[in-house]
């Protein structure tokens, strides 16, 4: 793989339309995928965490989310194609479920916030098959997972902040064989 280490995060070094192309031919094949998006704070954060490292350099794709990484990436000569954000990839990947008829599962957020965001996707997005949705405030694990695992998404939306999402995600992927990506506050700003 061709991934460029920046203070420790290793970044994959493609442009955002070959990355399009493989999530295409990932939601193709049903393939079990993992999609971290860190951002300058998430690189210092994982610097000090060794488990939450370890979880972002095993994802399947490390994308530079912000405009502080690519030019880190110049100033240390090892230059990355560039700048794909979550919120692009979130977009990109409903977008790809809608096109193609797929399974949709979203978690995290306010409990207003998953509704309205819920509606929006239903509204924006009509050929989405939106199996299920739930608020980031929940106190077990069990049934969340549960139901995803019986709902068989496609792809999960995972919102809980960092680094909580990519633990969470970390530890339940093998339940179901989708796209998983922590998309942060990105519901909050889609729900608008
Ligand atoms: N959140 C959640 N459950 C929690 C903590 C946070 O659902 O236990 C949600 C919160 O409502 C927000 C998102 O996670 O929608 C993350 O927000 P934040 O902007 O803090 O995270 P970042 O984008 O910086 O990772």
């Amino acid at each position: 793989k061709n991934r460029v280490n920046i203070l420790g995060t290793e970044f994959d070094n493609f442009t955002a339309k070959q990355f399009h192309k493989y999530l295409d031919d990932d939601l193709d094949l049903k393939a079990n995928r993992f999609i971290v998006t860190p951002n300058p704070e998430i690189v210092l954060s994982a610097r000090k965490d060794s488990n939450f490292s370890k979880i972002i350099n095993n994802a399947d794709y490390v994308i530079p989310d912000g405009i502080g990484i690519i030019k880190g990436a110049k100033s240390l000569g090892t230059p990355l194609h560039e700048r794909i954000t979550g919120f692009d990839t979130l977009e990109y990947l409903i977008s790809a479920v809608n096109r193609k008829q797929l399974k949709l599962y979203m978690l995290g957020a306010k409990p207003e916030v998953i509704e309205a965001s819920a509606k929006k996707i239903k509204k924006q997005y009509p050929q989405v098959n939106l199996v299920g949705y739930h608020d980031g405030y929940f106190k077990d694990d069990a049934p969340i997972i549960e139901e995803i695992a019986a709902k068989k998404p496609n792809v999960v939306l995972v919102a809980l902040g960092s680094p909580k999402q990519e633990f969470f995600i970390d530890k339940y992927r093998k339940q179901a064989n989708a796209i998983w990506i922590g998309v942060g506050g990105s519901f909050d700003v889609f729900s608008e």
